[in-house]
């Protein structure tokens, strides 16, 4: 798609705005916000770049926030949720992506050796237990909606409330996922499982050897010889607030990545050892009030072999890694909870929320405020085994070394600098939050000229010179709008 330049504009308003507030210094504030790619609620940081010989340890160039209009850059806030900043959400569903993708099929750009690729593989589902009757969709082999709880009709609760419901839910319906008795449904229970769930998961991985060693029939020691497992996981809210996890398991050699494992372990027999091990796994928990509780996955586990060409090109890696990229962008929102963390526990009851969720947040308060927002589950939405890919860090790296590419001021120093390494330190510090409504109304506009290039990375478009306040600013595929007449100075 070609970016509509027509359509991409600032708010002439906000130029004038920020003509008035920095003087010459505008166009830089504007670059600034267009490096965060627009984010939400980026932090103003002072400092100073010093580049560095690695050979001698002389200094070679400083370049300081003060000496440069505005006198501060700016830091994009890096969250990861689609709610809370669109664009730095966007670059880590990206970042996801490329870690998950690596581990399946490997990238020799990114330094995870493409032997990986024809390693035994799973894609597993593991779900939470029941904690009471909630309504559902029900979806039938051919596609068609079934009645949600078609018991009968004398079943009803201690409480008196019925539990079946004839209703076929459409997909949208706002009661899938909530009580059908909210005095009956284990609130307690289900927010103590998530807030373990980070427990159970460990317990699964360390056990998973065993289940693989006594269906190979070796000793664990002699597995550990021939295979490591290695794994990256996604946790996904259900319409019920419980915590699902998705994950791809794989098997390397003895050596990691780089190896192969022992010819006996198959994709068909890690399936096997997983959904074993998944039966088995328990972590024993004390509640509030001395409540003791098993956690345990519930019954419906799915393992499912990925056998076909994992690269990109054929769909099916492709598949997965973007289904669990876009589950890690997510939040606690799509199982009724908020967005951010709670501070005051009164926000519970003011706060917009289902009776359900509302319920699970009281349960998860009492267990912890910090995640009580999170309805219990301690937040790390995807995690992975050191060996599985690369890191985020890494990914980070890469794209430092990119922009570090373009910086002008750093091609002039390595210019010089013929046959020595520049080092560069980074000494920069907090200096103030966020931006005005003038640099909002920017950043809104680079948002949104974001989704209209269809969330492309910015090398790969069409770049055009932005006409700041000031003059040509930078290469940007954003053209400001002319100034309606006597609308701007
Ligand atoms: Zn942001
Ligand atoms: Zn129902
Ligand atoms: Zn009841």
């Amino acid at each position: 798609m070609v970016v509509d330049a027509s359509r991409t504009t600032f708010e002439p308003a906000a130029l004038a705005v920020l003509s008035r507030l920095y003087g010459a210094g505008a166009p830089a504030v504007v670059e600034l916000i267009r490096r965060t790619g627009g984010c939400t609620s980026p932090i103003r940081l002072a400092g100073e770049s010093v580049a560095v010989s690695a050979r001698s340890g002389a200094v070679l160039a400083r370049r300081s926030t003060r000496s440069e209009a505005p006198g501060f850059v700016l830091a994009a806030c890096g969250n990861r949720r689609t709610s809370r900043c669109p664009p730095c959400s966007e670059r880590y569903r990206r970042d996801a992506y490329f870690l998950i993708a690596a581990g399946l099929s490997g990238s020799e750009e990114k330094g995870v050796s493409t032997e990986v690729a024809s390693h035994p593989l799973i894609f597993a589902t593991f779900t939470a237990p029941s904690f009471g009757a909630v309504h559902r969709r029900v979806v039938d082999a051919g596609g068609g909606s079934r009645r949600c709880r078609p018991g009968g009709a004398s079943e009803t609760c201690e409480h008196g409330i019925p539990m079946r419901c004839l209703e076929r839910h459409a997909v949208d319906d706002p009661r899938i996922g909530q009580a059908l008795c909210p005095a009956c449904y284990d609130y307690q229970a289900a927010a103590l499982w998530n807030a373990n769930l980070g427990a159970l998961w460990r317990r699964t991985i360390t056990y998973l050897p065993r289940e693989l060693a006594a269906l190979g029939g070796l000793s664990v020691s002699a597995l550990r010889s021939q295979v490591r497992v290695a794994y990256a996981k996604v946790a996904e809210f259900q319409a019920r607030g419980s915590v699902h996890i998705h994950a791809v398991i794989r098997l390397d050699g003895p050596d990691g990545p780089e190896t192969a494992p022992a010819g006996g372990a198959t994709a068909q027999r890690l399936a096997e050892a997983v959904a074993r091990t998944a039966a088995r796994v328990a972590v024993t928990v004390v509640g509030p009030g001395g409540r003791e509780l098993m956690i345990r996955w519930g019954s419906q586990i799915d393992t499912r072999p990925i056998t076909a060409n994992r690269d990109a090109g054929d769909g099916q890696g492709a598949g997965v890694a973007g289904y669990l990229a876009k589950y890690a962008t997510k939040d606690a929102q799509l199982g009724g909870g908020l967005d951010r963390r709670i501070r005051v526990e009164g926000v519970i009851e003011r706060s917009e929320l289902t009776e359900h969720a509302r319920a699970l947040i009281r349960s998860a308060w009492t267990i912890s405020p910090r995640w009580a927002h999170n309805l219990g589950f301690r937040g790390h939405f995807l995690t992975k085994a050191r060996r599985y890919s690369v890191t985020f860090a890494a990914l980070r790296g890469v794209r430092a070394q990119y922009r570090a590419q373009a910086d002008p001021w750093l091609t002039e120093i390595r210019a010089k600098a013929i046959g020595d390494q520049v080092v560069i330190r980074r000494n920069f510090r907090y200096a103030g939050p966020g931006l005005s409504p003038a640099e909002r109304a920017v950043a809104a506009s680079f948002r949104a000229s974001e989704m209209v290039a269809g969330n492309r990375p910015a090398a790969w478009r069409n770049t055009r010179t932005l006409v700041g306040p000031a003059g040509p600013i930078a290469r940007s595929p954003w053209v400001p709008r002319a100034p309606r007449q006597g609308s701007a100075p």
